[in-house]
């Protein structure tokens, strides 16, 4: 079979499925999107992006409208449970190597929205809403994608298929691509808010090394707040989810009548990290994170790898 519907069959339209969409349309590619839902995620996930990816992002047409929402902490610190300093780091407002300032904490469905915009706008490329991968056979001259769609069942014709489809990733299952887990596994409260008084917050990115909670409190992009709470054994998820407890939890800070909760949901932080990026006309494409499991959850890089 040498028909092929598109160059390249993405599967997954996240931030990194989009932002690869992008680049591949404006070098010519033909390219296929398919995202399983209909919309994009509404609530805030990825709090920050650094210089490298913010030049990914310039090259996708969307660092302007990036930069316009996005905030830069005024320093991040570490902590002690006494609040003496461990560890501090400046300059995140500083340019970096990439070209754009080190550090840049981001609402991740905005992101989202401006690459979705900059890929409209090309005709070799397309995204596809609720079209949800199932299947596929790599023939070794392409690969032949069976698609769940709102209309039934159809078949894609394509030269590669990138699994930009998440951590979770079937593309990476069915290709049989294991992963080396790092065995960090830590489940955390994330707690985001919207801001109605930014002078009670603080204006630093902080991590506070308390053995009884060690929390994280950091800026999101224009608007919002986040704190994370590290979940101890023998709690649950139930537990910790409780708006009460989370009061609690809050307490300390003194932000209430400052902020409104937009969000809490526990996630769980691991490291893990394919073994393999390609097989055969299979390609994958994830989030790229620190090297450091600890620094990684504690520093919410994330950009495309
Ligand atoms: C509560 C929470 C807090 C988070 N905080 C942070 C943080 O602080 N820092 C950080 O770096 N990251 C954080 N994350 C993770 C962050 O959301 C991811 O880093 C980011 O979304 C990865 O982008 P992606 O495009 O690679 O994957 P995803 O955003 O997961 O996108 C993958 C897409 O593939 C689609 N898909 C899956 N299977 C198929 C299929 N078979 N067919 C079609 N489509 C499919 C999915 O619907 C999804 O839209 C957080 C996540 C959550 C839930």
């Amino acid at each position: 079979m040498t028909d092929f519907d598109c160059d390249v069959l993405i599967a997954g339209g996240g931030p990194t499925g989009v932002t690869l969409a992008v680049l591949l349309a404006r070098r010519g590619v033909k390219v296929i999107v398919a995202e399983k839902e209909a919309d994009i995620y509404p609530l805030p996930r990825a709090a920050h992006i650094d210089h490298e990816c913010l030049r990914i992002l310039q090259e996708a047409g969307i660092v302007d409208e990036v930069m316009s929402g996005s905030r830069r902490a005024s320093r991040y610190d570490f902590l002690n449970a006494k609040g003496d300093v461990l560890l501090r780091f400046r300059g995140s407002e500083q340019i970096g190597p990439g070209g754009w300032p080190i550090a840049n904490m981001i609402h991740q469905p905005s992101v989202e929205a401006a690459l979705r915009r900059s890929l409209s706008a090309f005709s070799n490329a397309r995204l596809q809403g609720q079209w949800e991968l199932k299947s596929f056979v790599d023939d070794g001259a392409g690969i032949t994608a069976q698609i769940a769609t709102t209309d039934g069942e159809r078949e894609i014709r394509a030269r590669y298929l990138v699994g930009a489809d998440g951590a979770r990733s079937p593309v990476r299952e069915d290709s049989g691509i294991i992963f080396d887990d790092l065995n960090f596994e830590e489940p955390w409260l994330v707690v985001d808010v919207l801001v109605d008084d930014y002078s009670r917050l603080p204006t630093e990115n902080l991590q506070i090394c308390n053995p009884e909670r060690p929390t994280t409190c950091v800026l999101m992009g224009e608007g919002r707040h986040r704190w994370e709470f590290m979940i101890k054994p023998g709690e649950t998820a139930e537990q910790v989810s409780d708006d009460a407890f989370i009061e609690k939890l809050l307490e300390p800070w003194n932000v209430k009548g400052a902020v409104r909760m937009e969000r809490k949901a526990v996630y769980t932080f691991r490291a893990r990290i394919a073994c393999q990026w390609r097989k055969g006309r299979v390609l994958l494409a994830k989030r790229r994170c620190a090297p450091d499991p600890a620094l990684c959850r504690a520093g919410h890089v994330f950009g495309p790898a």
